[in-house]
């Protein structure tokens, strides 16, 4: 899996966003020099993911796209975006077309006033729905991404409830436990969370969840900070150099499965929470490195 920040710019101003408040004023993100990481990337790549800010607004996308695809032509592209640009019909289109795309796009709250209240951007709500119609209009891959912080948490029932009912076709919601940095870590007061107030909340959610149309996932959580039964969801998605493994962590029996720790949480909150499992299950490997449990079984 290859990553390439297409650039820094966005136009939303989210306020658990993982970049640091002002990035856009710094860095170069060329059209040549994006296709010179692109030449870096094994021809064979089975996935590739543009990420921001915001990489729909890079004027260059669609060249960077043709290009990518031009040097892999089996890979799997995902972006990682806000949507809004997609409420453009062509624009749409025009992505869609390079084939083997993914779109993994922000919902931040329920309604008009629990997104755009998180975004701090009037009508963003409004654009996003556009574009996920849009897209799924074109029959694209569409992933849902809703990041829980102590705001957003209480809202979970309700934008899974909105999935069901308002995006339907989605293939997955991906449930993104907070990064404590940039932005995020800026606003802590107001949006820090703690893994040990947010597990009760996502482990009633899932037992309420029933039988969703879609795949739900976990992204960011240490395996001790989720009850056993919901490891088969719990992915591994950070960077290795973004994560630790506490002092406790050296007599873990399922260390080999767990993500770890951000070096951010770490920083805010230290490494009480996270101890052992007592007893744990015995665990049904996956083949897939990012998802490393695929079920657990009671001895
Ligand atoms: S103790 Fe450490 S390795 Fe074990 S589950 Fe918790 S964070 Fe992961």
């Amino acid at each position: 899996m290859k990553c390439i920040p297409v650039w820094n710019r966005c136009n939303n101003k989210c306020v658990m966003c993982s970049n640091p408040p002002g990035y856009d004023r710094v860095g170069t993100y060329t059209l040549e020099a994006l296709k010179e990481r692109v030449r870096r990337i094994p021809k064979g790549e089975p996935d590739i993911y543009l990420t921001g800010g915001e990489p729909t607004l890079h004027p260059h996308l669609l060249e960077l796209l043709g290009f990518i695809r031009g040097r892999c032509p089996a890979a799997r592209i995902a972006i990682d975006t806000n949507g809004r640009m997609f409420a453009y019909r062509v624009f749409a289109k025009k992505c869609a077309s390079f084939g083997n795309m993914e779109f993994q796009v922000s919902i931040c709250g329920h309604s008009a006033a629990a997104h755009d209240a998180v975004t701090r951007t009037p009508g963003s709500f409004a654009n996003m729905l556009s574009g996920v119609k849009n897209l799924l209009a074109l029959g694209a891959p569409v992933e849902m991404r809703f990041v829980l912080t102590k705001k957003s948490l209480p809202n979970l029932d309700k934008v899974y409830r909105f999935a069901k009912s308002r995006l339907k076709g989605i293939k997955s919601l991906v449930l993104i436990f907070m990064e404590m940095e940039g932005m995020a870590g800026a606003n802590s007061a107001s949006v820090g969370l703690r893994y040990r107030d947010a597990a009760g909340p996502v482990a009633s959610f899932f037992k309420a969840a029933g039988d969703p149309p879609f795949e739900l996932k976990l992204y960011h959580f240490p395996l001790c900070a989720l009850p056993p039964a919901l490891w088969r969801y719990a992915w591994r998605t950070l960077p290795r150099k973004e994560v630790t493994f506490p002092r406790p962590c050296r007599a873990c029996a399922v260390k080999q499965y767990c993500l770890g720790v951000h070096w951010d949480y770490l920083e805010h909150y230290g490494a009480e929470e996270f101890s052992p499992p007592a007893a744990p299950p015995r665990i049904i490997p996956g083949t897939n490195p990012c998802r490393p449990v695929l079920d657990v079984k009671w001895r």
